[in-house]
Order: C-alpha cells, then structure tokens, then sequence
C-alpha cells in the first residue's frame, strides 16, 4: 500500500503523512529541500517514519521532478502549493507554483497506472469568491466555483491561484481520463506538527496575543485532522467523485474572541472591533457531501483549545 504525498512538510499535509502511517501506508513524501531539518525532523520522527516513509526532494515549477515521486504508488496526495497573503509577485510567487505545480504532478501521474486516484487540496478559496451576496440563509455548496476575475479585482492572488489551479486540474483530468477528487477546506486550524507557524493559524495567534482590535471577519473554520482525515476517506471511499467543502463552522471573529476568554481567562484578549460596520455576515457551508464521505467535525471549541495548548507548547506565545 504505496501512497505519495507532495508538499509533506507543511501543516496540513504533516498531519496527513501522520495519518497515514497510523492507518499502514508506506509514504513516499516530497519536500523541496530533504536537507532542512526544520522541514524533515518532525516528519521522520512520526510513528512508522522510521520503516514507512520515504522522503524524495521536487520542487511545483521543475517539470518531471514528481516522476520518481509518484512512481509505484495507488494514491497521489497533492497538497503542495504556496499559501501566504501580500506576495511581492503574485504570478511568479502564487499562481505559477500552484497552476504549473498542478499540472505538472498531474503529467507525472498520468505516466503511472498503478495510481487509482489522485486527492488535491485545493480550497474554500476555489469555491466562494464570485461576488454573490452572503447572508445567513445563503448555504455555499459545492456547485459554487470562484471568479477569477472577482479575485484579480480585489487582489486575492491567492484565491486567484486556488482557483485557477483546481480549473487546471478537472480540465486535465477530464481530458486525460484520470480518476481526481479535491478537497475544499475552509480556513485550517489545530495543533501544529511542524516548528513553524503557517498562515491559517496566524490568526488565533494574533488573537492570543491581544492586539487592541479583532477584525471584522467570519471564519469558516475547519480541524486539521478532519481535513487530513477527509482526503484519505477522499481516496478510499471508491465511489467518492467531484469536490468536497469542509467547513466544520462558519463564525464571527467577535464569537471566536469569546470562546477563546473561556479557554484561557487570564488572557488580554482584543476587546473592540476594528471598525464600526455591522459584522460581516454569517452564512453556512453545505456538510452533506463531506457527510457522504464519512467526514465528523472536531467540536469548534475543542479544535480552539488544542491551537492554543500547540502554540503555547511550542512557545508562540
Ligand atoms: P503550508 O504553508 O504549511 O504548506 C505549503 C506546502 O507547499 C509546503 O510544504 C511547501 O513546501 C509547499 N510548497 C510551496 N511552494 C512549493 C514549490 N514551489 N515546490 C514544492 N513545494 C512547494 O500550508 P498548508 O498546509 O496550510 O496548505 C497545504 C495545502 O492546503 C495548500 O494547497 C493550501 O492551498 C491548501 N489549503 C490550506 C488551507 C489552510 O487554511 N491552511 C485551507 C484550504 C486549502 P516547503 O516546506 O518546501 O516550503
């Protein structure tokens, strides 16, 4: 039971790696530099690491650097592809690695036919962004794609290249007859694996740290090992297809500071919000296709607690 991973260093796909040793898989798992330890240590210290991973080194922009990768494997986890706000060069630094990248593990695949399925993270980014109205009656579903040119607009260059990366990637498999399901998480948070801190944890970082104000934002919040969970169910479950949102819940920033006082009452968390709008609004995200893959939400308030507890033990705070 052969499986790869690309991008194994990150935060969501360190706990997928995990997982997947748990569940005796032999992962055969990419990173760009197998020299970093800052990178790597984490990953060959997991349970089965020492007999069952594999780790080989590929970079999104080289093409044919996953051949060796994916080669012998059943199931391709594609979940490299660069996730940060403000980039310098939006084409260069976000929208080539993540549509290039994806096409190019998508080719390499296309050579193995051992590989039943390739499962990619591709995001709530991918489906949300078009512009239409949110109100708390409005359930988001699969069946909703992002705009490009709603996210050029507004400069979401990250959500452009979600978006761009995931229309590659039904457009190729399509035309090349390959068997890929993707994984649409909302914004990420748990406990960390890996030593450094990633963009979707940041926030509750921020919020930890008691800045004077919270911004005027609803998360759409999802537990890191419900997403990993998800994309192994994604490819094991044979008769899952299309796409799957996972949002385990939709809530105002002004919600999270106040679970986040329960959790820790002796915290200076912020009081005020940053501006004097009404609150953005709440909305839902359809769970009956995540349900149908046998996808169960970690309760918002438990996967809160164990952020915290990580970063505190990791010293973030
Ligand atoms: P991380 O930043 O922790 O991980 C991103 C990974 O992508 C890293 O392993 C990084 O490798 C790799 N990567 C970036 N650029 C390249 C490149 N040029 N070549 C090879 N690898 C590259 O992010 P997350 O774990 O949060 O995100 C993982 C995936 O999940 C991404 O596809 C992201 O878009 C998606 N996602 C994340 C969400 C979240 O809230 N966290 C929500 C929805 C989707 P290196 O370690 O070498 O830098």
């Amino acid at each position: 039971k052969v499986v790869s991973v690309t991008g194994a260093s990150g935060y969501i796909a360190s706990w997928l790696v995990k997982l997947l040793l748990q569940r005796g898989y032999t992962v055969k798992a990419s990173v760009r530099d197998p020299n970093d330890k800052k990178k790597t240590e984490h990953l060959l210290a997991l349970d089965g690491a020492k007999e069952r991973l594999h780790l080989f080194k590929a970079d999104l922009l080289e093409e044919g650097s996953f051949d060796s990768l994916v080669d012998g494997s059943i199931a391709v986890f594609h979940t490299a592809s660069p996730f940060y706000h403000n980039p310098n060069d939006p084409q260069v630094e976000l929208i080539d690695p993540a549509l290039k990248g994806t096409l190019n593990v998508l080719r390499s695949c296309v050579k193995v036919p051992s590989i039943k399925r390739v499962v990619i993270t591709s995001s709530m980014a991918a489906v949300a962004f078009n512009g239409k109205p949110l109100a708390p009656d409005v359930i988001i579903d699969e069946s909703w794609f992002s705009d490009p040119a709603v996210c050029e607009k507004s400069k979401a260059w990250y959500m452009l290249s979600k978006t761009l990366a995931e229309e590659a990637a039904w457009k190729f498999a399509k035309e090349k007859g390959i068997d890929v399901v993707t994984v649409n998480p909302g914004l990420v948070i748990g406990p960390l694996l890996q030593p450094t801190l990633n963009t979707s944890v940041a926030p509750v970082l921020k919020l930890i740290n008691g800045t004077e104000t919270f911004p005027n934002t609803t998360y759409r919040f999802v537990d890191v090992r419900d997403v990993a969970n998800a994309h192994i169910l994604a490819f094991e479950n044979p008769s899952a297809s299309g796409r799957y949102c996972l949002v385990g819940s939709v809530i105002h920033c002004s919600e999270v500071v106040k679970m986040l006082c329960d959790i820790s009452p002796a915290l200076t968390l912020p009081e005020r919000c940053a501006d004097d709008k009404p609150f953005a609004p709440t909305y839902q995200v359809s769970k009956e296709r995540a349900q149908t893959l046998g996808v169960k939400y970690t309760p918002l308030e438990v996967t809160l607690k164990d952020t915290f507890e990580s970063l505190k033990d990791k010293n973030f705070f």
